[in-house]
């Protein structure tokens, strides 16, 4: 049976996707290169899941939180890198000079990413079945680098779901001037609260037109992010069953800073089943 799985690792402030692409060569893809201080998602993969190599690596932007376990990654061979392309000056005017020093030795790293691939979205990959769409604006919409993530979004089996990185309001309000961007979010399940769920990357029209399941959060601190806007009446909420307490619970909010580990499989027929590591709850 194939299966789409995505885990949202907890990287405390900071984002890790790993998505294992059902084709026949198995092919795993990472969005975002976030660790924490006792754990690097790319060491786990690689110890842990037999992952030799990855196929695809995504950093939605340049913050170090987006970066900060490029050293660990390097040794999965990404064999192909998408990133948002800025000149020095603009992350010198972002970051200050000297750049901090993860960014540099991924700046250098990104050298050795010769020639251009394809859009992961390009209708001659073979990702099992899986359906991307990417869409990134460009260094002259803003300043702010967190506006320029690119936005990825992964359709398997009638299910939808939507990495956007840190983008924040304004950059949202940009993107849904596209149709297109408006056409996958209409249709997205699971959607990746962005910046971490804080406020400055909600965006309430965004809700107009997406409707869904659950939303995820990762992030270390709920001081600063804002689950209750997320909490609205246009998310459906899932009903979970927690092998902790052994009692239901209808979630519209998962984060990893309380749930751990978020893990989603959903199977060539459209089934879903979500499993969090640290409450312990799995879809019913
Ligand atoms: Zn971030």
């Amino acid at each position: 049976m194939s299966i789409f799985a995505i885990t949202v690792f907890d990287v405390e402030l900071g984002n890790c996707h790993v998505l294992q692409i059902p084709n026949l060569s198995k092919d795993v893809m990472m969005i975002d290169a976030g660790k924490r201080p006792d754990f690097s998602p790319a060491l786990h993969i690689k110890n842990n899941w037999n992952v030799q190599k990855l196929r695809w690596l995504t950093i939605t932007h340049q913050d170090n939180d987006h970066i900060e376990d490029i050293d660990n990654v390097k040794l999965l061979n990404p064999r192909t890198l998408s990133r948002p392309i800025v000149s020095m000056e603009y992350l010198e005017n972002q970051y200050g000079y000297p750049l901090p020093d993860n960014l540099l030795k991924f700046m250098e790293y990104e050298q050795t990413f010769t020639g251009s691939a394809l859009p992961i979205g390009d209708l001659s990959y073979d990702w099992g079945g899986v359906q991307f769409a990417t869409f990134r604006l460009k260094p002259n919409f803003s300043p702010n680098i967190n506006n320029l993530s690119i936005v990825t979004f992964a359709h398997f089996s009638g299910w939808t779901i939507v990495f956007p990185g840190d983008i924040e309001t304004e950059a949202w309000d940009e993107h849904l001037k596209s149709e297109s961007f408006r056409d996958w979010l209409s249709k997205t399940d699971i959607f990746i609260a962005s910046h971490h769920g804080r406020e400055s990357g909600y965006n309430k029209i965004v809700f107009d037109y997406c409707k869904p399941q659950v939303v995820i959060f990762s992030d270390k601190s709920c001081e600063s992010s804002a689950p209750d806007l997320y909490r609205n009446d246009s998310v459906y909420g899932l009903q979970f069953y927690s092998r902790n307490a052994n009692t239901f619970d209808t979630r519209k909010v998962l984060t990893t800073r309380k749930d751990g580990a978020i893990h989603i499989q959903i199977d060539h027929e459209g089934h879903h089943k979500i499993t969090t590591s640290t409450t312990n709850l799995v879809t019913v």
